[in-house]
């Protein structure tokens, strides 16, 4: 037996794969990767591909940067490991904080790390918990979340997150997690509504849904500026003013999810900058540290710190944690990156090649499986349709966003089918040349999917 196909032997027998159809996998095995190189991944037969989602959003800095690595071996030689409970503390996780700080929305001032985004957003949900016990409102903890928004996986995050794969089975959401519309024009519209109608409804319906609650039971409202594992959902003009009146009249927390956002992916250094957003809690992870090492960060108010600082006469510790809060390395490794996205000024390369990305998606619009091209700065997604005038999605059997994938992938470009869309989302040093080979690769897959349908319809 090859080396090859003992590891596939060996991972089917033993691996359980997140996000993957495990009866599927038992018979197809694993695509192994084994390098990479730029913005380019090689397989374990040395194929190379274009990641074109940045593995799973995250890898903006692409997958050899070296400085990464070396902050990675220095941090190791020095100390490998000390966390920060007990007042026990690291110079990375210091440094980082206020690498942090300089750059994020200006009312946030305190971080609290973890290892994910779920961490992150979980830790978010029990901050809101804690600071309306502090505050003597202990029946204002319902947290309002949106259908298609993501937020994780853990109990209360993935409670949050508003796909029904994520519930079914699992026995999710817990109570007191409740989710408001999608802000998806394409989906969500009535016949005959203008945009700025629909935005104006959604509105109303988060305002009536607090109404229906009761406003002095509902603690909290999460939203991802752009959507990202729910299809690239783009807001409409005016949808996050209007949400944020409706925050402040009914005295409600914003917690902004930039899991995806964060770090330059819509063309400012943050979703808040790009959409006018003013969290009271801000979670960050991926691009963080460019996916190198496992970090997220919780992010708050001084005005909820110090509600929840004030207890300490009653509670003693603070009792929230992980062992790998603001672990040495990955801190080290996340200070490197906001370095380099501060010193090669990666906001500003994205603001340069984005243009050329987003018009590249929209040409897309005209392909016959294509119903909707949406985007900003280097996210975006295409929603594949079989009708383009009632947007008649394709039956779950033709398995459309697959065969797309696979075809693209065959001329040496990774992106990724959710539900009846393909999203893109490109590390953030793409060049130009780069995003036409994505993206003439993105078009030689269509075209091949629609002539296969096509001669399946004539037969
Ligand atoms: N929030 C958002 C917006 C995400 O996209 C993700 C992951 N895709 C998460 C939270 C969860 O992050 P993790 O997978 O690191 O737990």
């Amino acid at each position: 037996m090859s080396s090859e196909t003992l590891s596939s032997t060996t991972d089917v027998k033993n691996l359980v794969h997140p996000y993957t159809n495990l009866g599927d996998h038992l018979n197809k095995g694993p695509m192994i990767i084994d390098r990479g190189e730029g913005i380019y991944i090689y397989d374990n037969h040395g194929k190379r591909y274009l990641e074109g989602m940045s593995g799973l959003w995250c890898t903006s800095l692409g997958f050899s940067e070296e400085r990464l690595v070396n902050a990675a071996i220095a941090q190791f030689k020095k100390l490998p490991y000390y966390h920060l409970f007990n007042s026990r503390s690291n110079t990375p996780a210091i440094e980082l904080s206020a690498k942090l700080l300089e750059i994020a929305p200006k009312n946030l001032s305190k971080i609290l790390y973890a290892n994910s985004g779920s961490e992150a957003n979980d830790a978010a949900v029990k901050l809101v918990w804690f600071y309306h016990n502090a505050i003597g409102k202990p029946e204002k903890k319902k947290i309002i979340s949106r259908l298609r928004g993501y937020h994780g996986v853990t109990v209360a995050s993935g409670s949050l997150t508003g796909l029904p794969a994520n519930h079914l089975h699992f026995d999710l959401p817990i109570d007191r997690i409740l989710h408001t519309d999608c802000p998806s024009y394409y989906h969500g519209a009535e016949s005959g509504e203008s945009e700025e109608a629909f935005t104006q409804r959604l509105i109303n319906n988060l305002e009536q849904l607090i109404l229906k609650e009761g406003p002095e039971t509902v603690g909290a409202f999460i939203a991802e500026p752009v959507m990202g594992a729910g299809g690239v959902i783009v807001p409409p003009e005016g949808y996050f003013e209007g949400v944020q009146k409706v925050l402040k009249k009914y005295d409600i927390l914003f917690i902004v999810d930039e899991v995806i956002c964060g770090f330059g992916r819509t063309g400012m250094m943050f979703g808040c900058d790009t959409f006018n957003l003013q969290p009271d809690i801000m979670s960050v992870a991926k691009a963080l540290s460019s996916s190198y090492l496992p970090i997220s960060a919780t992010m708050i108010s001084q005005a909820i710190y110090d509600k929840i600082a004030e207890q300490s006469d009653e509670v003693g510790v603070f009792a929230h944690g992980v062992t790998y809060s603001g672990h040495p390395i990955c801190a080290a490794v996340a200070l490197e990156t906001i370095k380099i996205y501060q010193e090669d000024n990666i906001v500003a390369h994205v603001q340069e090649v984005a243009p050329h990305f987003q018009k590249r998606l929209h040409a897309l619009a005209s392909h016959p499986l294509v119903g909707e091209s949406r985007g900003i700065g280097l996210i975006g997604a295409i929603e594949l349709t079989q009708d383009k005038a009632s947007k008649k999605p394709f039956d779950s059997s033709v398995k459309i966003e697959k065969r797309v994938q696979e075809n693209v992938a065959k001329h040496g470009v990774l992106v990724r089918g959710i539900r009846n869309a393909i999203a893109l989302c490109p590390p953030l040093i793409i060049t130009i040349e780069q995003i036409d080979e994505l993206f003439d690769s993105l078009e030689k897959g269509l075209d091949e999917v629609l002539e296969d349908i096509e001669k399946s319809a004539v037969s």
